[in-house]
């Protein structure tokens, strides 16, 4: 018996037990929670990396200091404070001890030791100013506290490439307008991306800039802000302007109703907690001048939230997944033959930050108004700027520091929005690759209960512009999206015995696919190919991220997960029989998958052996795959 062999004495059962489900809960927790709280998965792949890069730098700085300390001490060279000790009498030095004890109790304590806020930044407040600061990080998802003290001119290293440095550009170039669009921000972070954009934009270029208020509720960001926009303007007659929308629009509409009040020949449309970088305008308005048609990205630099340090990203292209979350492409091959490191890069999409020539963009459809609250809009644009005529670039000399946040104080799951934006998307733009969509976040294709709203003007807008088609654009522009037309089942897989678990990929890093209580998020999506393979823990369809593989080792009795393309590699038996209902046969040991009941616990697990005839169902299915043969 399976279950014996695995769990050979009582004991040794208990130990077992306890431990696997300790160390599965926090993988598995762990796993739910990244699902949740999955963000704007760009800049999760990319910002998220880099996050890490830096507690790892910042980790590794920790240790040198100890290092070096303990060098220090252990050279027993007295130091001059070690000197003056010695020659201090036992009185003298009991004083000193004292006062160093009551020093000691007077470093304030940590109140919040769990938040972000207070990872690397903040040991020195006293209590007052830690709630105070909490306070405002809560509220604002950035360090606010620090961010009222900062100078709003101060200085940030100039992150550009040595050659872009050395490059010069004319004078005559297009003018600029540039939009700040904002809800509920600090007015501190506001008028320091003012200051940035006036002190590093050349003044016979900058025409305007436009500052658009989507119904904020602060109170500072109407009176306060007032009167700083007066005393700019003051100074630079006719400078700023100020776009109010009566109710909440949605960061899509706050950048519409910006590009609608700007009169320069450019645009340049950025999130409010921006410091731009030195000559960050005319990389963009010398492109466009030479070519009206390309929509541009900076390059991003990130202000950290707590300590508002700035840390360099790399150049990279913008692209995107299926679900449409943003991410960082490398940067392609045919720009490194180039061997010019301030060419512009070309880019699948943008993050959402962009720069375009202001009739161009009006003369394409702007954005979609038809954007809910957060996301797509990004996507949107890259898709329609590609397949009606334009192109999207990144400039590797223009520089711009965004200040990414903890939290996103407006919005708890950014996934509603962005699922919703999404359709529109795939509605519009994708002609029969729209499935890929629908895969990827787990929905049927039709009655998936989703009010994506009226998306007939931009379907006539696409039809006017006479656009390519989405199957030109994934094969000239952006081949790392893989389309799947083999996909005949898809979503939580059940076994008819017992229908409150489901397959699931297990711990990761793991191969053994286990049988667990139904959440339905993507650790336990399952891709059943019509050509027989059987994909387990989401979708990535992508050409640099590999998707996992069921297969069946022939031995023992657990199925195997691997990369398919390792699968593939090592000839494993990933090919399967299955139809709606049926049991899953391997095509090659003849064994199937079916679950066991463990006869000392009452959970399953998930096995390969002789078939019974156990069944299965899947939770969507494509056309008419399956349907016709029902439970059996
Ligand atoms: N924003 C807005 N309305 C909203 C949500 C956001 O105007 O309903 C603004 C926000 O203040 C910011 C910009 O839109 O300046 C982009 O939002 P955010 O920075 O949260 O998104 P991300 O940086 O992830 O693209
Ligand atoms: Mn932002």
């Amino acid at each position: 018996m399976v279950s014996r062999r695995r769990f050979p004495g009582l004991t040794p059962i208990a130990l077992l037990l306890v431990s696997f489900v300790n160390v599965f809960l926090v993988t598995y927790v762990k796993n739910v929670i990244q699902e949740l709280r999955k963000e704007r998965q760009g800049y999760l792949e990319v910002h998220s990396r880099s996050f890490n890069q830096e507690n790892a730098v910042i980790e590794r700085l920790d240790h040198l200091e100890t290092y070096i300390r303990n060098i220090s001490i252990s050279m027993n060279k007295p130091s001059n404070e070690d000197k003056k000790l010695l020659q201090m009498s036992k009185k003298e030095m009991h004083q000193k001890e004292n006062k160093l004890e009551t020093e000691k109790k007077a470093v304030p304590r940590i109140l919040f030791p769990d938040s972000y806020l207070f990872k690397r930044w903040g040991t020195d407040l006293t209590e007052d100013q830690q709630t105070k600061a909490q306070e405002l990080f809560t509220k604002y998802g950035y360090n606010v506290y620090l961010s009222d003290q900062l100078p709003l001119d101060r200085p940030i290293r100039d992150t550009r490439y040595a050659s872009c440095k050395k490059k010069s550009y004319p004078k005559d170039l297009p003018t600029l307008s540039v939009i700040l669009i904002f809800m509920n921000e600090a007015v501190s972070i506001i008028l320091r991306a003012i200051t940035s954009i006036i002190n590093r934009t050349p003044s016979h270029l900058l025409k305007e800039i436009i500052l658009v208020d989507d119904h904020s509720s602060n109170e500072d960001l109407l009176g306060l802000l007032d009167e700083k926009i007066r005393n700019y303007n003051a100074k630079y007659p006719g400078l700023l302007k100020i776009v109010r929308h009566q109710k909440r629009e949605g960061l899509t509409q706050a950048r519409i109703s910006g590009w609608k009040a700007s009169s320069a020949d450019v645009v340049a449309i950025l999130d409010a907690h921006i410091e731009v970088n030195v000559a960050w305008a005319e990389p963009i308005l010398s492109r466009i001048k030479e070519d009206r048609t390309v929509i541009i990205s900076p390059v991003f630099d990130n202000i950290r939230f707590d300590d508002f340090d700035i840390f360099e990203y790399s150049v990279a292209a913008d692209g995107f997944d299926w679900a449409m979350w943003c991410l960082y492409e490398a940067l392609p091959e045919e720009w490194y033959k180039l061997k010019d490191d301030t060419a512009p890069v070309r880019s699948p999409s943008i993050m959402g930050i962009l720069a375009a020539h202001r009739e161009f963009l009006g003369e394409i459809g702007v954005l979609d108004g038809g954007m809910h609250i957060y996301g797509g809009e990004n996507v949107e644009l890259g898709l329609r700027a590609w397949q009606c005529g334009g192109k999207v670039e990144v400039l590797p000399c223009s520089r711009i520091a965004h200040l990414e946040r903890a939290h996103k104080p407006y919005l708890l799951d950014l996934s509603i929005a962005m699922r919703r934006n999404a359709l529109r998307v795939a509605e519009v733009w994708m002609d029969d690759y729209k499935n890929m969509v629908y895969f990827a976040w787990n929905l049927p294709i039709e009655n998936h209960g989703i009010d994506y709203g009226d998306v007939t003007s931009r379907k006539e807008l696409r039809k006017k512009l006479n656009c390519k088609s989405f199957d030109w654009y994934i094969k000239n522009v952006y081949p790392n999206l893989v389309p799947m037309n083999t996909i005949v089942g898809y979503g939580t897989i059940k076994n008819t015995l017992k229908e409150d678990i489901c397959i699931d990929q297990g711990p990761v890093p793991g191969n053994t696919p286990i049988m667990y209580g139904c959440h339905g998020y993507s650790p336990q999506h399952v891709f059943y190919h019509s050509t027989g393979e059987i994909y387990v823990g989401g979708l990535k369809a992508r050409r640099n991220a590999v998707d996992r593989c069921l297969s069946d080792p022939g031995t023992g009795d657990l199925p195997f997960l691997d990369q398919c393309d390792e699968a593939i590699n090592k000839g494993l038996n990933m090919y399967w029989d299955f139809e709606q209902g049926s049991s899953i046969i391997n095509r090659k040991t003849k064994r199937c998958l079916e679950i066991l009941r463990d006869e000392t616990a009452s959970y399953y697990t998930l096995v390969m052996k002789a078939c019974t005839g156990q069944k299965w169902t899947i939770q969507h299915t494509v056309k008419d795959w399956g349907r016709k043969d029902a439970l059996r």
